[in-house]
């Protein structure tokens, strides 16, 4: 008897399967019984006050925290117990901190050495592997519109183009699902909307899925496909951006935060 095809099956799954996901800090029930899906290609946005837990999902998801239980899965295949690298691996991508390595180097030197160490090429021969990485470097910076500054010292970029070069790293392994938590902090509110705008270009292109943080409402409410609310650790409403605006629960959350509707003035 030959084995079921888990390839054919995988394309009725969804991207990323997320059941009954716990944490508690001591006392703090940071997530309580978190369970979502992310389907292929979607962009799907997790929003809810400060302390919601929204950062704590996220890390359970690319494994830098463990879980006190739950599931998650990508494309049928269990993630939770590998290590952060691991899942990175298999195929889960998130935003790298490019402002955190060198400022000294220039952008395209940055992407490689990120691409090097996701390689666990960091300790190999140093000139050499930066010429191989230079390639893929420059290709994910065509993708951002960022060729034109890849000789620039990153030190000199602005916030929104490191962000843009943030978001070429995160695309390094052709990721099957990317997380992004708050992608846009710190932006000014153009620069927030044309990251997304980006961002959202490209998921759709590559057919990347994402889930992602984002306290702007006018761009949860502009470009994610589906928009899941966590308030106190615990998931409240999912829907689409009307749902949401409407949702008794969703404003009641919300209303002592005076959070959801425009914070674009900030
Ligand atoms: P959000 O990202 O939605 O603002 P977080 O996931 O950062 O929320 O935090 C959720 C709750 O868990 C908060 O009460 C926070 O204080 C607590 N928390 C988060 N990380 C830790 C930690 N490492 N140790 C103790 N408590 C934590
Ligand atoms: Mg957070």
């Amino acid at each position: 008897m030959s084995a079921p095809s888990t390839i054919e099956r995988a394309t009725d799954l969804p991207s990323l399967a997320v059941r009954n996901l716990n944490k508690a800090f001591g006392g703090v029930q940071a997530v309580r019984d978190v369970s979502f899906d992310l389907a292929e290609g979607e962009l799907l946005a997790l929003i809810g006050p400060n302390g919601a837990g929204k950062s704590t999902c996220f890390n359970m998801l690319n494994g830098q925290i463990p879980a006190d239980s739950g599931s998650v899965r990508l494309a049928g295949e269990e993630l939770l117990g590998y290590a952060p690298a691991e899942i990175w691996r298999r195929g889960v991508g998130r935003t790298f901190q490019i402002t955190a390595t060198f400022p000294s180097m220039t952008v395209a030197e940055n992407v490689a050495m990120v691409l090097m160490s996701q390689q666990r090429e960091l300790f190999s021969f140093f000139r050499s592997a930066t010429h191989r990485h230079r390639d893929r470097a420059m290709e994910l910076l065509d993708l951002v519109g960022m060729t034109g500054q890849a000789d620039r010292p990153c030190g000199v970029l602005s916030y929104g183009d490191l962000k843009r070069v943030e978001l070429a790293v995160a695309l390094g392994n052709t990721p099957r699902v990317l997380l992004m938590d708050e992608p846009t902090a710190g932006m000014a509110p153009r620069e927030r909307l044309e990251l997304m705008g980006l961002a959202a270009r490209l998921v759709g292109d590559l057919g990347i899925s994402v889930l992602f943080t984002e306290h702007d409402m006018d761009i949860v409410f502009g470009h994610a496909d589906r928009i899941i609310v966590l308030s106190r650790g615990a998931l409240i409403a999912e829907g689409n951006a009307e749902q949401i605006r409407n949702d008794p629960l969703v404003l009641k959350t919300y209303l002592g935060e005076g959070q959801i509707y425009g914070q674009a003035e900030d």
